[in-house]
């Protein structure tokens, strides 16, 4: 029956990857709220227009990408492609703006309706940054820190490569379209269906194109550094100032843009070798105009994102271990009750427990060497009658006699 399968772009975690998973997450979180980003929770849909007004009409998530539906009330809400409209619709929904500098870090799962391959999906999962009202460098200096930061925690500063370039301000994207339009236009030929249609709406997303002859003509085109006005190129080099202070290393990539269209100034990609096509693993940039385009107020921002997947993908899966718990086991069926009693009781005191449910005292030893258990509590007849059990550490195989009524002291090695 096609319904037993998971939608195409869609899968289960089972607990393993769903540890790794995990891991990702709170080393994020871990590291974001070190430099001061707190959680939120915005809902998984939204109104339609916070994502098609806001991340381009142009776009490849507008254009293709996006799951849509309308409500039986005749809304038209879509699933959110990314976190950044969101936040920012709440930013400006629960009037935020008397509380700048504003820090959210955000984490859940966002769809798109994209050819699901390694490290795409159509539901994946996101963790990311938002700093909203600060116009300076030193802004986009403490993101790009806090996501290279958070790769280096995970083990990563080895496999990835920042990639760095400044889309500059209006005027500036305005003079490099020309430039490019210019120079595409020789090609037009020779240009893919999608981007022979990008060159009258939005020539920059060209350079973003996955399609191999148009990267070809990519390589020669005029790049966005030789248009930057004044005042852009100082913002840059700001940028690039602070990120050498730090240490945080960086490759300028002149020909990066980034596929939403609300980024100016700063863009950036932490790219890598180790997982093929799907190189992409943490990637943002300023947005100054995109609350205020959303009917907000003129308020800047500067945010990045990260694939979780993508993340996982590339963490060692003994880096993130499921619990390892203490197994209680009943000799014979006569203390099964009294196996149940001293799980509660373990459990009650913090200790992680499992129980086998049946067969013999063999089995359930296997079951908990497979379950990878600290130790199993053995309860006979003779030691219950003595008010006492017996523990047996798996690690080392040693084994004593423990009363009851001292066992939760006893075992507080075991403890997570
Ligand atoms: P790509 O070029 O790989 O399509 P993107 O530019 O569309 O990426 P962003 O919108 O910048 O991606 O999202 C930030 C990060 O989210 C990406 O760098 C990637 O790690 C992850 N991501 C994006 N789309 C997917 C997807 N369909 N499946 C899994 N991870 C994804
Ligand atoms: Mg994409």
């Amino acid at each position: 029956m096609a319904s037993l399968k998971s939608v195409k772009g869609t899968y289960d975690l089972l607990p393993k990857e769903k540890a790794t998973h995990r891991h990702v997450y709170e080393t994020s979180r871990d590291v974001c709220e070190r430099f001061g980003f707190n959680e939120v929770t915005t809902p998984i849909f939204e109104f339609s227009e916070v994502f098609s007004r806001t991340l381009g009409e142009t776009s490849d998530v507008v254009t293709k990408e996006m799951f849509s539906m309308e409500t039986k009330g005749g809304d038209k809400i879509t699933l959110r492609p990314e976190g950044t409209a969101g936040v920012c619709r709440a930013f400006i929904s629960n009037g935020l703006q008397q509380e700048t500098p504003v820090k959210h870090f955000y984490y859940g799962p966002m769809f798109r309706y994209e050819r699901p391959q390694k490290g795409r999906q159509r539901q994946f999962h996101q963790v990311g940054v938002e700093l909203i009202g600060v116009e300076t460098p030193q802004a986009d200096i403490e993101v790009i820190a806090a996501g290279y930061q958070f790769l280096k925690e995970l083990g990563f500063a080895d496999d990835v490569c920042l990639e760095l370039n400044s889309l500059g301000d209006s005027e500036s994207r305005a003079a490099y379209r020309d430039k490019l339009v210019a120079y595409f236009s020789q090609f037009e030929d020779k240009l893919s269906e999608d981007s022979k249609n990008r060159l009258q709406t939005n020539p920059l997303r060209i350079l973003d194109s996955k399609d191999e002859g148009d990267k070809e003509l990519v390589k020669d085109a005029p790049v966005l550094t030789d248009c930057l006005n004044e005042a852009s190129l100082t913002f840059y080099t700001e940028v690039k100032k602070g990120l050498d202070l730090l240490g945080v290393p960086y490759v300028e990539n002149p020909r990066l843009v980034r596929g939403l269209d609300y980024y100016c100034h700063t863009a950036f990609e932490f790219t890598t070798t180790t997982l093929g096509a799907q190189g992409t693993v943490l990637a943002g940039g300023r947005y100054d105009n995109l609350i205020k385009m959303m009917g907000g107020p003129q308020v800047p921002g500067v945010g990045w994102a990260s694939g979780v997947e993508r993340l996982a993908l590339m963490s060692a899966e003994d880096k993130a271990e499921l619990p390892r718990p203490i197994c209680i086991i009943p000799v014979s069926a006569a203390q099964q009750e009294e196996a149940l009693k001293v799980a509660h009781q373990l459990r009650v005191n913090g200790f992680v427990v499992d129980q086998g449910y049946s067969g013999n005292m063999k089995k359930r030893l296997n079951r908990a060497n497979k379950a990878n258990a600290l130790a199993a509590i053995l309860l006979g007849e003779d030691e219950l009658a003595r008010g006492a059990v017996t523990v047996r550490d798996l690690e080392s195989g040693e084994q004593s006699e423990v009363a009851l009524d001292g066992l939760v002291d006893h075992l507080a090695k075991f403890k997570a």
